[in-house]
């Protein structure tokens, strides 16, 4: 009997052990969940009794670059399209370029070289390359006496009286100035007056008998071009050309105040003003102060540069 009783307990654990691994194994009662591993959207989930566990992990996006779009990393899932190249515009030198990427479309564009000027060398109109050196001016390999302002220096030119007969005296320009325009010289839009005072004194012998007549006119450093008018209009102004930039401009000329025209203290002296109307920053105008003996009568004054430019003459660059 007792036997029986020993076989029956051993049994009943067999069975007890057989039922207690059969619901380990098939159930979670126990808490052990067999969980599947957690997805971008699901989370983690016991493949037995459904139960789920955390939060799903959520896309990982890669970054989208030009060329490819963004997707995750983990699944693959789309998330943007890819961004496009971000192109700059071509350049005389540099073809369109990706300002992200950093890749190149089509070609440089080149230079649109515009010809050399007396104020600049060939440049492109596009970024302002330039190339070589500016035109040579027509007077640059001219001597020629030149005036500063503040130094009077000798003037030969002929007596009143008699043009056969030199007079020598002293030419200075006093002052020297760049403006707008006044009551007397009036303003032009994108041109700018160079207004010299020019004082010529004679205080010889020679002066004393016979007086001095002086001659005067203009021309231009670069062009020399003797475009001068002989005849002012009515308000007493003078045409001639320079040219700027490549542009053939119009310029005016005339002429200012008096200051002096008489003798004193046995002087004879002439001051008076001179303008010329030129575009902002024009440098080439040149006052020529000349031997009145070459204009043969007073109203030949203003003759052409080229006619009176000796090495004799006195040239005041008004730039
Ligand atoms: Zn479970
Ligand atoms: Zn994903
Ligand atoms: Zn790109
Ligand atoms: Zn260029």
């Amino acid at each position: 009997m007792k036997r029986i009783l020993l076989w029956i307990g051993v049994a009943i654990m067999v069975a007890a052990t057989v039922v207690l691994v059969c619901l380990i194994r098939l159930t979670c009662i126990f808490g052990n969940h067999v969980y599947s591993p957690a997805t971008c959207t699901e989370p983690e989930i016991c493949t037995r009794c459904g139960i789920v566990n955390g939060e799903p992990l959520g896309h990982l996006y890669g970054e989208a670059t030009c060329t490819e779009p963004s997707v995750c990393l983990r699944c693959g899932e789309h998330h943007a399209d890819a961004l496009g190249h971000e192109w700059l515009p071509a350049t005389c030198t540099e073809p369109e370029i990706c300002a992200r990427c950093g890749i190149t479309r089509g070609e440089p564009l080149g230079h649109v070289m515009a010809d050399a000027t007396y104020q600049q060398p060939a440049a492109c109109t596009r970024c302002g390359y330039t190339e070589g050196a500016p035109l040579t001016p027509a007077l640059a390999g001219r001597t020629f006496v030149e005036l500063q302002v503040g130094t009077p220096v000798p003037y030969t030119t002929a007596s009143y009286e008699d043009r056969d007969v030199d007079v020598t005296g002293t030419a200075e320009i006093t002052d020297y100035r760049v403006i707008d325009g006044d009551e007397i010289f009036p303003a032009r839009e994108g041109y700018e007056w160079h207004v010299a005072t020019v004082r010529l004194v004679f205080a010889g012998k020679d002066a004393q008998t016979d007086g001095a007549q002086s001659a005067y006119t203009f021309g231009d450093y670069y062009i020399l071009d003797d475009s001068m008018s002989m005849h002012e209009d009515e308000s007493g102004m003078r045409t001639f050309a320079a040219d700027w930039y490549g542009m053939r401009v119009c310029c005016w000329q005339k002429t200012g105040e008096t200051v002096e025209n008489d003798w004193y203290d046995h002087e004879l002296r002439f001051t008076w003003e001179e303008g010329v109307l030129v575009p902002k920053g024009y440098d080439g105008v040149l006052l020529i102060l000349y031997h009145f003996r070459k204009a043969a009568d007073a109203t030949r004054l203003y003759l052409p540069a080229s006619e009176v430019l000796d090495d004799n003459a006195l040239v005041f660059r008004m730039k």
